[in-house]
């Protein structure tokens, strides 16, 4: 499946000089979207995971639908001031900007086995804080799942400690 080629790049968004990685075209493509669900159940295999964290807000789309392809639960990772019970924070530092992300402090167990789902690896600031919220409240990470990743931002060197897997790789 030539994947790639439903993904739209969209020059100059949300600001001069970044190239968009557009996966809506991706997603309203009946044939890629199973594919790439297909492809991060694969890199599930053999991997034990309780709970999928799916990071706000397009990693809330392949977060679902793994989460239910696993039988598992999914936890919402959401930007600041939006969920709406007790909360924990990590601030980080974006490609394009700085930023926080928030988690329900009852979202993870101690000890559950967590997988970790957004749509595009950047320089990994964001998924990084990430891990750090699933860590802070006991949780296990056993891999992290994207769509796309950007691999001259060099962000697996951010994530060494862990299993972390994309569909499609831009140098
Ligand atoms: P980072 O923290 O740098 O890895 O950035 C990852 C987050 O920013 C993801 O949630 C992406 O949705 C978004 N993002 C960063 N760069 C891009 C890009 N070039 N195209 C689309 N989304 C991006």
């Amino acid at each position: 499946m030539d994947i790639e080629s439903t993904i739209r790049d969209v020059p100059n968004f949300p600001k001069k000089g970044i190239i968009f990685k557009d996966i809506t075209t991706l997603l309203k493509n009946p044939k890629a979207l199973r594919y790439k669900v297909q492809e991060m159940l694969k890199f599930c295999q053999g991997k034990q995971v309780d709970i999928v964290v799916g990071i706000e807000s397009r990693g809330f789309i392949s977060g679902a639908l793994l989460a239910y392809e696993l039988g598992c639960g999914f936890v919402p990772v959401r930007k600041p001031g939006k969920l709406p019970a007790e909360t924990i924070s990590e601030s980080y530092t974006l490609e394009y900007g700085t930023n926080t992300v928030e988690i329900h402090t009852d979202a993870i167990a101690k000890g559950q086995k967590v997988l970790i789902i957004d749509d595009l690896l950047a320089t990994g600031g964001t998924a990084k804080a990430t891990c750090k919220l699933v860590e802070r409240l006991g949780g296990d990470i056993v891999g992290l799942a994207f769509i796309i990743e950007l691999v001259f931002l060099k962000a697996r060197d951010e994530l060494s400690q862990y299993d972390v897997f994309s569909v499609v790789q831009y140098d």
